[in-house]
């Protein structure tokens, strides 16, 4: 078959690679769009998308079953996996069906299914065609990673497999205690399991602010779910009842089901990228703050690519390597200023520095503010504890990090980014008024107490 020419080759179309492709066409760039599995990637059909749905299913089941809370008496009756399973579905289909749509009417999109290769700089290999690109764009995201000796199968699952559970495991043990562990346990408990979270760090969301951490164990807690932090796994077996887990120190615990979440790796073996001469660090491909390989006009996007490993930080690398390739000189994604939220329950929502980073970044020339949700009335009738912590630079500086627990908070994660992302001052802030009664007040009220003149709180 001859060569097929192309502006630009990406290689998976999860998203980064579409946002790539859908900016690039819009930029009049003609397009290879490759992908193996299916349009939308792990976000989509394994990721965000169906995990978000399920704890949405959670959080009816806990609505339902502390109704009487509110003084309406309903009873949770069961947990009906096939119904969880046929909403959450749905709620992928569609924006599936919605994501070929603006594809396919993207006409400088040529969309190629089959697993690609890298086979020069310049040409990705599909089964027997071969797409040239005056640029290649590299997107091909990462995968579930488990433990030695401990093998996926049976009771002992990734995400993955986890999503589309068709029982209701009575134990649980989540193995890893950040994003993932934690949404998941969340889910389980709320749908009636005994959960167990095994973390070796000293603390659950160790990627958070450590007060953040704090008041999630304490919620937890409450919820009765177990942390067992500071816990390493020596060894895992599983019969047909039951998987057993042994804890370095010997001590084991049994349950119906073990989760691995301890991180996603890069997909990148056995791609061609190594023998194409890129960077590789522990299968990650390095990259400049262009997103450049060094080699050619190799680029590389998304959770290939050392840093967070989140779907929106995977389009914007991807819409800025478009426009950059376009010539429009965008400015380069700053990964510090990617909003992050964990969609357990409580939820938490974070953006900017923590206080211990703005400590290493300013010196002890750091201030700090704690909101407690307490004095927030929409939280108390949504009967939510947790906090927004502000940490500014200097007692006069800007604020550099916004860091919130409780019920809902990820929804105030857009007015915080541009607060950090903006380098507001707390009195800026406190000038625009915030709607009351809302969630979002609390982060006004936050913002009107560090500029010295609280509502609803202390100094
Ligand atoms: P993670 O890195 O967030 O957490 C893995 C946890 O496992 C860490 O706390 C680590 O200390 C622990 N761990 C590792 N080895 C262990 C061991 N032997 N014993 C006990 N604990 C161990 O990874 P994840 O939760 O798997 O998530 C993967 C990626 O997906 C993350 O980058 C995350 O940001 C992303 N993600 C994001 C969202 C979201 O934005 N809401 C949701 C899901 C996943």
């Amino acid at each position: 078959m001859p060569a097929e020419a192309f502006d630009i080759v990406i290689l998976g179309a999860g998203s980064g690679g579409y946002a790539c492709a859908l900016r690039a066409a819009q930029l009049g760039k003609t397009v290879a769009l490759v992908e193996k599995d299916k349009l939308g990637g792990t976000c989509l059909h394994n990721g965000c998308i169906p995990t978000k749905a399920l704890l949405h299913s959670a959080e009816v089941a806990d609505t339902a079953r502390e109704s009487a809370k509110y003084g309406v008496q309903a009873t949770l009756e069961s947990i009906d996996l096939s119904g969880v399973h046929a909403y959450k579905d749905g709620v992928i289909g569609r924006l599936h069906k919605g994501l070929q749509g603006l594809v396919k009417s993207a006409t400088a999109i040529t969309y190629v299914e089959g697993e690609g290769r890298l086979a020069s700089p310049t040409t990705v290999v599909v089964g027997d065609r071969e797409l040239q690109g005056e640029h290649v764009v590299l997107a091909t995201g990462s995968y579930a990673r488990t433990l030695p000796g401990v093998e996926i199968g049976g009771r002992v699952m990734t995400s993955d497999q986890a999503l589309s559970l068709d029982e209701v495991p009575a134990r649980a043990i989540v193995l890893g205690g950040g994003v993932i562990g934690v949404e998941f346990a969340s889910v389980l408990r709320s749908f009636g399991s005994e959960v167990t979270i095994v973390e070796a760090l000293d603390r659950l969301v160790a990627a958070e602010d450590p007060a953040v951490s704090k008041q999630l164990e304490r919620a937890f807690r409450k919820r009765k779910i177990v942390a067992r932090t500071g816990a390493r796994v020596a060894g895992v077996s599983q019969d047909e009842d039951k998987v057993t887990v042994e804890l370095e120190g010997g001590q084991t615990l049994e349950a119906e089901l073990l989760l691995v979440a301890v991180g996603r790796g890069p997909r990148t073996e056995g791609l061609g990228y190594e023998e194409a001469g890129l960077t590789m660090d522990r299968g990650f491909v390095i990259t400049d703050e262009r997103l450049q390989t060094g080699v050619g006009t190799v680029r590389a996007i998304g959770d290939i690519v050392p840093g967070p490993q989140l779907a929106h930080r995977g389009f914007a690398h991807g819409i800025f390597v478009a426009e950059d390739i376009a010539g429009l000189d965008p400015a380069p994604v700053r990964d510090h200023l990617i909003p992050k939220v964990t969609y357990c329950d409580p939820e938490i929502a974070s953006v900017g520095l923590s206080e211990e980073q703005a400590r290493e970044q300013y010196g002890d020339d750091v201030s700090t503010y704690e909101y407690n949700l307490g004095g927030n009335g929409k939280s108390q009738i949504l009967g939510t504890a947790g906090f927004i912590k502000l940490v500014r630079s200097g007692a006069e500086g800007p604020v550099v990090g916004v860091h919130m627990v409780g019920a809902r908070m990820g929804e105030q994660v857009g007015e915080a980014q541009l607060i950090v992302g903006w380098e507001a001052l707390p009195e800026d802030v406190a000038t625009f008024i915030h709607a009351h009664p809302t969630q979002n007040e609390a982060l006004g009220e936050a913002h009107l107490a560090l500029a010295g003149k609280p509502l609803h709180a202390h100094a």
